[in-house]
């Protein structure tokens, strides 16, 4: 048995918990944002606008925000 093999190399599953996601407000419009786990991306949908988090840190700048087109999948759901 070799359990020390187990060692995770995921995103841990608490990085961005959502606390620290009722703090965060988009830069733009001080909106809502919702969290895509999956993409890593913080997204406005007012605005269109995906945010990365990078090393689970929020990089909450318009500048490095990306336009999203109007039917994008993180705008749906
Ligand atoms: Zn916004």
């Amino acid at each position: 048995m070799c359990w020390t093999r187990r060692a995770s190399l995921t995103f841990p599953e608490n990085a961005l918990d959502n606390k620290l996601l009722d703090i965060l407000a988009c830069p733009v419009c001080k909106g809502p944002l919702r969290w895509h786990r999956d993409t890593q991306q913080l997204v406005c949908r007012g605005d269109r606008l995906a945010f990365p988090v990078r090393d689970g840190i929020p990089v909450m700048l318009e500048d490095e925000a990306r336009s999203l087109p109007s039917d994008d999948p993180l705008l749906k759901d």
